[in-house]
C-alpha cells in the first residue's frame, strides 16, 4: 500500500521555507486539480514518488513577527496545521534555539500531528554550535536546504509519518485555476525579493486574465497594495523596479507554464484590503464556505 498525506510547513520568514520547498517539490511544482480538498488550504506543492505522495501546505504569515494577521488568514494557516499528517517546523539554526511551535504560533493546544523541528542552514554552523543546538533542542533534525544535506533523510522520515493511503492526486493532472494561483505566487514572491520592509504584508497578487490559446501566452497580473506610497515604491523611479520585477517574474512563469509568456503586469491600490472580506476571498486567503473566517 502506498502512503499519502499532508505535510504542513511552518517557519519564520527567512528560515528557508522556499528553498526547502523547492527541493521537496522541485520541477514538479504543484499543479493541482480543482478538488474540494485542494481549495481548502494553500497547497504549495505535491511530491509524488513511487510509493509516497506528499501534499505540501503552507502557513503564510503565521510566524511573522509584528504582523497582525487578519483573522481569516490565521484561520487558514491554523487549518493547514490542523489538517497536517506531519508538521515541519523549520527554523534558522544560525538564530540559535527556536521557541516551541506552540509559543511561536501562539497556539492554545498543541497540534494533533507530530511536529518535526528542523534546523536549517546547518552548512553555516560551526561544530560547537551544532553540538549546543543538539543538546538544547532534543530531537531536532539538521538540514541545509541550500546544499541538500539531510534533506533526503528528512523526506524519508516524512514519508514514513504519512498514513497508508492511495494517492490523493493523479500524478499529472493540470488545471488552469491552480496554474493561475502559482503564477500569482511566483510574481508576488519575485516582487518581495526586490522590496524592503514597508510593502510586504500589503502586497497581494492576482492573475486576472490567462489566455493560453495564443503564443506567447497572455497573462494579465495585478499587484495590489494598500497605499499610494507603496505603489510608488513598487513602480520605482521611472518604472525601473516594476520592469525588473516583470522581467524576473516572466522567466519563472515561462518555466512553470512551459511556453513563452507575455506578462502584462499592473499595480493597483486597494486601500485596507487586508481588512476587506471580499478582497481576502478574491486573493485566496479565505474560502467561500468558511463561516468562521
Ligand atoms: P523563506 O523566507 O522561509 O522562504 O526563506 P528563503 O528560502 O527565501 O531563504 C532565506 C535566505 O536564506 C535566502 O537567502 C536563502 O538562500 C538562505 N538559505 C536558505 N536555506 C539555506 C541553507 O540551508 N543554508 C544557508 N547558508 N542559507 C540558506
Ligand atoms: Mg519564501
Amino acid at each position: 500500500m502506498p502512503r499519502a498525506g499532508i505535510v504542513t510547513v511552518v517557519g519564520k520568514p527567512n528560515a528557508g521555507k522556499s528553498t526547502l520547498l523547492n527541493r521537496i517539490v522541485g520541477e514538479k511544482l504543484a499543479i493541482v486539480s480543482e478538488k474540494p480538498q485542494s481549495t481548502r488550504d494553500r497547497v504549495v506543492g505535491i511530491r509524488t514518488t513511487d510509493q509516497v505522495q506528499m501534499v505540501v501546505l503552507d502557513t503564510p504569515g503565521l510566524l511573522n513577527p509584528k504582523y497582525e494577521l487578519h483573522r481569516a488568514m490565521r484561520t487558514t494557516a491554523l487549518r493547514a496545521l490542523a489538517d497536517a499528517d506531519v508538521i515541519v517546523y523549520l527554523a534558522d539554526a544560525t538564530e540559535r534555539v527556536p521557541p516551541s511551535l506552540e509559543t511561536a504560533a501562539d497556539l492554545t493546544t498543541p497540534p494533533r500531528a507530530p511536529v518535526l523541528t528542523v534546523l536549517n542552514k546547518s552548512d553555516a554552523l560551526r561544530p560547537v554550535e551544532r553540538q549546543e543546538l543538539t543538546e538544547a533542542v532534543p530531537g531536532a533534525r539538521f538540514i541545509s536546504a541550500l546544499t541538500g544535506e539531510g534533506v533526503d533523510a528528512l523526506l524519508d522520515e516524512l514519508g514514513v509519518a504519512l498514513p497508508e493511503s492511495p494517492f490523493l492526486y493523479p500524478e499529472d493532472e493540470i488545471s488552469t485555476a491552480s496554474v493561475r494561483f502559482f503564477v500569482a505566487e511566483l510574481v508576488r514572491e519575485t516582487a518581495l525579493e526586490q522590496l524592503d520592509e514597508e510593502v510586504p504584508y500589503s502586497l497581494a497578487c492576482v492573475v486576472e486574465e490567462f489566455r493560453e490559446e495564443q503564443t506567447p501566452v497572455y497573462i494579465r497580473t495585478v499587484l495590489y497594495v494598500e497605499r499610494d506610497s507603496q505603489k510608488r515604491i513598487l513602480i520605482g523611479t521611472g518604472g525601473q523596479r516594476i520592469r525588473d520585477i516583470g522581467r524576473a517574474s516572466r522567466t519563472k512563469v515561462e518555466q512553470l507554464v512551459g511556453s513563452p509568456v507575455y506578462l502584462d503586469l499592473w499595480v493597483k491600490v486597494l486601500p485596507n484590503w487586508r481588512k476587506s472580506d471580499s478582497a481576502l476571498r478574491r486573493f485566496g486567503y479565505r474560502q467561500q464556505d468558511d463561516p468562521s473566517a
